[in-house]
């Protein structure tokens, strides 16, 4: 089905809702120091999580008011059991034009042709270094070569397109900008640089740290040659770029150059909280709403109510923090796990 434009809520800044981010799962087989660098977690409790008829439900809610792009994201979302079986339920709801997901690749290589089948159209695999003992030393994992593996395999199950997703943080893997553009060329991929964000669960995050679009792409010109601009849709985070030889690759400059006029996404907690913004403190609970036994039309009212009533624009406003450090602090979010990107989805 094609959603009627008359059908799609714009927010307070006229911005329609396009996309949807379905985290399923808060928990996660790495322990990336931006994302996760505690030893303790709160984990959300096992009977809040939604389960697949109830995520099929909701998606079928905002694909109807225009969300038709839905990335599964966590947490890792191939810890998830039976995660095909949701791909399958996703991929039959009308109004869902593309069914995407971000995974860090550790479970990928076994996982990559069953989600293909399931109906899978997208990967993103997140892959920050080349050095096995860097990521061991960096996201408490030596998966290192499984993630590899799974780049490969994810390749070979004819997605309609992999990516890869490398977060540059200076004192880490700043010297990797050109090994990980040459190997994402080798493996035929796009590569997308992300600025480190100060995002809940970034408890170590600092200004310095942060490489910017503007030091990458320098770093590729000076060996590459001249970068251009390649047009890019309106609300997508990447703006991408060609080199010389042809090569494209994207830049996610949430930090320095925020996007937040264009955004279009929205996220789901697996318990079924929905946040309007990635920054946003508090999310609205859809599950106790859809649980109490709400029709559809009420829960699309509500939907659409909320999306009309967004003004959020937390990227930007993070802009003017005066001496701007991490957002949280490890006590605000053990107070509300929702907090967190690996609950809120990324
Ligand atoms: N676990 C999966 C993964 O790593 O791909 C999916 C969830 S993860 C939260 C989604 C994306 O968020 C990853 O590409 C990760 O690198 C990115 N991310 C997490 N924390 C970040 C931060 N502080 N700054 C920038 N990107 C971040
Ligand atoms: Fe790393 Fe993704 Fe896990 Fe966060 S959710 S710790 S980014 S693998
Ligand atoms: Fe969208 Fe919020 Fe991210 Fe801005 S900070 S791009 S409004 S999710």
């Amino acid at each position: 089905m094609t959603v009627s434009t008359r059908m799609i809520p714009t927010d307070r800044l006229r911005r329609p809702m396009g996309s949807l981010r379905l985290s399923v799962t808060d928990r996660c087989n790495m322990r990336c120091r931006y994302c996760m660098p505690e030893e303790e977690y709160r984990w959300l409790p096992r009977s809040s999580i939604l389960s697949f008829e109830e995520l099929a439900r909701l998606t079928a809610l905002f694909a109807g008011l225009g969300a038709g792009k839905v990335r599964l994201t966590g947490g890792e979302p191939l810890l998830r059991h039976d995660l095909p079986d949701l791909i399958g339920k996703l991929a039959a709801v009308d109004g869902v034009r593309d069914l995407a997901l971000t995974t860090n690749g550790i479970l990928l290589a076994e996982r990559a042709a069953a989600l293909r089948a399931a109906g899978l159209g997208r990967v993103t695999v997140s892959l920050d270094t080349l050095r096995p003992e860097r990521m061991t030393e960096f996201a408490r994992s030596d998966r290192h070569a499984d993630v590899l593996a799974g780049v490969s395999a994810a390749v070979s199950a004819g997605f309609d397109s992999v990516k890869i997703n490398a977060v540059i943080i200076r004192g880490y893997n700043e010297d990797e900008v050109l090994p990980l553009l040459a190997f994402a060329r080798a493996e035929g991929v796009e590569l997308r640089f992300i600025e480190y964000m100060d995002v809940g669960g970034a408890t170590r995050w600092t200004h310095g740290q942060v490489v910017s679009q503007a030091e990458i792409l320098a770093a590729v010109a000076e060996v590459h040659g001249p970068v251009t601009t390649v047009a890019a849709r309106a609300a997508a985070p990447a703006e991408r770029f060609r080199l010389s030889d042809g090569t494209t690759f994207g830049v996610i400059a949430s930090t320095t150059a925020p996007f937040c006029r264009d955004c279009d996404r929205s996220r789901l907690t697996a318990d079924g909280t929905w946040y309007l913004c990635l920054y946003a403190t508090d999310g609205i609970n859809l599950r106790d709403v859809l649980r109490a036994g709400a029709s559809d039309a009420e829960l699309t009212d509500l939907i659409r109510a909320a999306w009309a009533a967004r003004a959020d624009r937390g990227a930007e406003e993070r802009l003017a923090v005066p001496g701007r450090g991490a957002l949280y602090q490890v006590e605000t979010l053990r107070a509300d796990p929702r907090r967190e990107m690996h609950t809120r989805g990324g």
